[in-house]
Parts: C-alpha cells; structure tokens; sequence
C-alpha cells in the first residue's frame, strides 16, 4: 500500500533523507523510531504530501506522488495524519473539526458529515465534547478528536507524527488505547514514536532511522533484545 524507493529529500543544502527504500502492506503496522533530527518526520511528511521530494519514487495507496497539486489532493483523502499538538481548529467544535473535511474533500452535506463525525467521536469515546471547542478538552481527549477527525475522512492509512509526546504522562495511556484499538480493527499504520510499549504490543515491524536513513528495520522483539547496528543499541540504551 506503500512503495518507498530510494526516496531522497534536501532542505537547501541539507540532505534529510538519504534513499530511503520501505514498503508497507495493507494493514501492517510500523513503528519509526531514531534520535532527534533523524527524518522521521520528514519521511512521513513525504508520504501525505506534506513535504515535496527531489529524487526516488514514492508510491502509496496507488498513486505515484509527484508533487503536483492534484496529485496532493488525491493521496490526502486515503492518508490521515495525526499530529504532537492535535492540530485542531480552535475556533471550530470538536464536531465541526471532524466534519470540515468530508464536505470540503469529499462533497458530503453538513447532515451526513456531522453523523459520521459523531460516530467516529463515539469509537473515540468523546462524543460527549462533539459541540465543545478544543480549548475546553484536556490534550488527551484532544487527540483523541484529531484521530477521530482523521478517521472521518475513511483513510486506507494513518500516519502518526510523535502523538503521545505533548501529552501529560496520565494521559498516554487512553491515546496508546485508541491506537492499539485502531491497529486490531487492521488499519494500516505509521507510527513515530517513542513508546516501547506500543511497538512491543502492535507493531509488526520497527524502523529504526538515523541522518536521514533507514538503519534498520526488524520485528520488535528482535530489534528490542538484539539490535544488529551500534547506532540502534546506543539508542536504546537512552529510551529505555
Ligand atoms: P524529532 O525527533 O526531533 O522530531 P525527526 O527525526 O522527526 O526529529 P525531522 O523533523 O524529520 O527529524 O528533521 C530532520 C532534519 O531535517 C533535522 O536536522 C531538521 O533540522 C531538518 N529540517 C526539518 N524540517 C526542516 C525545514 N523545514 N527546513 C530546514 N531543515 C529542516
Ligand atoms: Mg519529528
């Protein structure tokens, strides 16, 4: 469902990834870990559009990216994302934020949208705060909100971007939940995270990034017990 190719990316004269090859098959789960300013977040900016490339091939959910608007358009309504700090609009409710994109995108009435929003609000259990506004949420039920506003659009994958990392430690927990929920309904998911505990119990494979390279990629219980790169176990041996 992903087809990443000797994918490479510069920011002026900085090289933020250096061929960078991953395929992801529908409904696998990933875990991208790796040290600070690694391109974590770059690669997976890349593959929503968010972020345009210069060299490789970028393939996902079908559509050979390119950089074109068009293009852009098409891959954003198969791919959610989830951000570190939610995202939502603050002026709009927490129903109105799930809504926004199916009418805008997919050319739903205001009546459909706000139905599925609330539904997906329901799975997130915060359909209680559909007709509050972000501010008057803790950040879990925030991002909570912002996973279910990315649901609402019936992505075939979702990117996570660091999103227990802004979140006071009690509250972890019940976005790790949702995540995990999410995985076992067989959502196809990237996850850049640093929470071992979530890679241990959903992910099929963890990637292992650093200076804008994949180092490694192997099955948690490996790459945990045994990593194979002095990189990785350095790493490690900080987080854990
Ligand atoms: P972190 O764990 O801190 O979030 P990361 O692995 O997500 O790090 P990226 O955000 O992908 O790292 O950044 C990779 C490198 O690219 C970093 O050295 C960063 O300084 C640089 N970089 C990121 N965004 C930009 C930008 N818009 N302009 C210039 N350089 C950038
Ligand atoms: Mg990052």
């Amino acid at each position: 469902i992903i087809d990443i190719d000797g994918l490479n990316k510069w920011y002026g004269a900085f090289h933020a990834l250096n061929d960078v090859s991953l395929r992801v098959a529908p409904g696998e789960r990933l875990v991208i870990c790796g040290p600070s300013g690694s391109g974590k977040s770059t690669l997976i900016r890349c593959i929503n559009s968010l972020e345009p490339f210069q060299r490789g091939r970028l393939e996902v959910a079908g559509i050979t990216l390119d950089n074109t608007p068009s293009t852009i358009t098409r891959v954003r309504e198969h791919v959610g994302m989830v951000f570190q700090n939610f995202h939502l609009f603050p002026h709009l409710s927490i129903a109105e934020n799930c809504a926004l994109a199916p009418i805008h995108v997919l050319g739903l009435d205001k009546r459909t949208a706000r139905e599925r929003a609330v539904q997906q609000l329901e799975k997130l259990r915060i359909a209680d705060k559909a007709d509050c506004y972000p501010a008057q949420l803790s950040g879990g039920q925030q991002q909570r909100a912002a996973i279910a506003r990315a649901l609402c659009l019936e992505p075939r994958i979702m990117l996570f971007d660091e999103p227990t990392s802004a979140l006071d430690p009690e509250m972890v927990g019940e976005v790790l939940d949702s995540m995990v929920a999410l995985a076992e309904s067989g959502m196809t998911m990237l996850v850049v995270t640093h929470e071992m505990g979530f890679a241990r119990q959903v992910a099929d494979r963890v990637v292992f990034m650093d200076a804008g390279a994949i180092v490694e990629t192997a099955a948690p219980e490996g790459f945990f017990a045994h990593a194979q790169s002095e990189r990785a176990r350095q790493f490690l041996s900080k987080i854990i």
